[in-house]
């Protein structure tokens, strides 16, 4: 049975397509692996009836906004995926007069390895989300499973509860902020030497495999040639040797300095688990103290990187 939130959206889609307020939506559908979901680009207000909205609707999706700059485009985003685009505006990397922003409400995003284990896409029909409890019904019938036990990573320390902007709300949720500290293990990472931290790096780093998936649904990640991809000057090799994987690591979350929204995208879709927001979370904690900053919070405030002032801090120049 289609939820509310389902049902409202697709008959949003369908208006502002027909009445040409938007040129495209860019929303969810279903995969092709059962209850799956997979981004959805829909012109045609016929197809609309293909959109769905469930708990495994994980992507950030405003990391396809780059490709519709031409276009007035309608878009879902979660409370965190608002903040994205708060950061886009920020950025001017999308107009605001050409987006409308269909805000869901969230009570947390499945992690769908981990419900895979419970329940195969194949096998099951339909997800609802009520109170702690994920309600997963499949063709044996129902079963409850605290929702702790199955949401993404970044979920279970999530304090964002509302869309930063929006333009439509298609639900509300009575989700409280998570009570946990985000930040609490790179505190501890933080407190250690230089050499341990470097040590905790590499031991993290070995992990991957330069898929660059990160990089591919990270939406700060926009620019036209990425440094990996550049060949002249080659910046780097495209192997999974330590020394690669560092330097990309290291050079993209340098360029993630003030930029990243801690959505978590980049840790959804990266295959072999690395944790990688241990260390753009340090950047996050690192811009809010040094410049008060939090990207995302409001498009009126200029990024740091973006701006000068005489009283900036300097301390790490050389
Ligand atoms: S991080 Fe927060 S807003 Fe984003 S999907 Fe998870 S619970 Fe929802
Ligand atoms: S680095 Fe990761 S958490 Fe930060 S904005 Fe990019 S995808 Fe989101
Ligand atoms: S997604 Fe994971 S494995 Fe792929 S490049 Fe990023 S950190 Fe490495």
């Amino acid at each position: 049975m289609m939820s509310p939130v389902e049902q409202k959206l697709q008959t949003v889609a369908a208006d502002l397509l027909s009445t040409e307020k938007v040129d495209l939506v860019i929303a969810y559908e279903r995969g092709t692996a059962g209850i799956g979901v997979r981004p959805a680009f829909i012109c045609d207000p016929a197809n609309t009836d293909r959109l769905v909205y469930n708990p495994l609707c994980g992507h950030n999706l405003s990391v396809y906004l780059h490709r519709h700059k031409d276009k007035k485009v309608a878009i879902v985003a979660k409370p965190c995926d608002t903040r994205s685009l708060v950061g886009l505006i920020q950025e001017r990397q999308i107009e605001r007069d050409s987006l409308t922003i269909l805000a869901v409400p969230c009570e947390g995003v499945i992690d769908p390895t981990r419900l895979e284990a419970l329940a195969p896409a194949e096998k099951t029909r339909s997800l609802a989300i009520e109170n702690d409890q994920l309600i997963i019904e499949t063709d044996n019938g129902q079963q409850h499973t605290p929702l702790k036990d199955l949401l993404s990573p970044g979920c279970c320390t999530c304090t964002i509860t509302e869309p930063v902007i929006s333009d439509q709300l298609l639900g509300t949720s009575n989700r409280q902020p998570c009570k946990t500290d985000e930040f609490a293990q790179i505190k501890v990472l933080a407190e250690k030497t230089s050499q341990d931290r470097w040590e905790d790096f590499c031991a993290e780093m070995s992990k991957c495999i330069t898929c660059f998936a990160c990089r591919n649904a990270c939406p700060a990640c926009y620019c036209t040639t990425c440094f990996v991809d550049a060949s002249g000057p080659k910046w780097l090799g495209k192997t999974d040797d330590l020394s690669d994987v560092q330097i990309f690591h290291i050079t993209r979350m340098v360029h993630m300095a003030g930029r990243c929204t801690g959505c978590g995208a980049c840790l959804r879709a990266c295959p072999m688990g690395v944790n990688l927001q241990k260390y753009t979370g340090k950047i996050r904690l690192d811009a809010r103290e040094f410049f008060d900053f939090e990207a995302g919070d409001d498009p009126e405030v200029k990024p740091p990187l973006s701006t000068y002032s005489e009283s900036d801090p300097n301390e790490f120049f050389m």
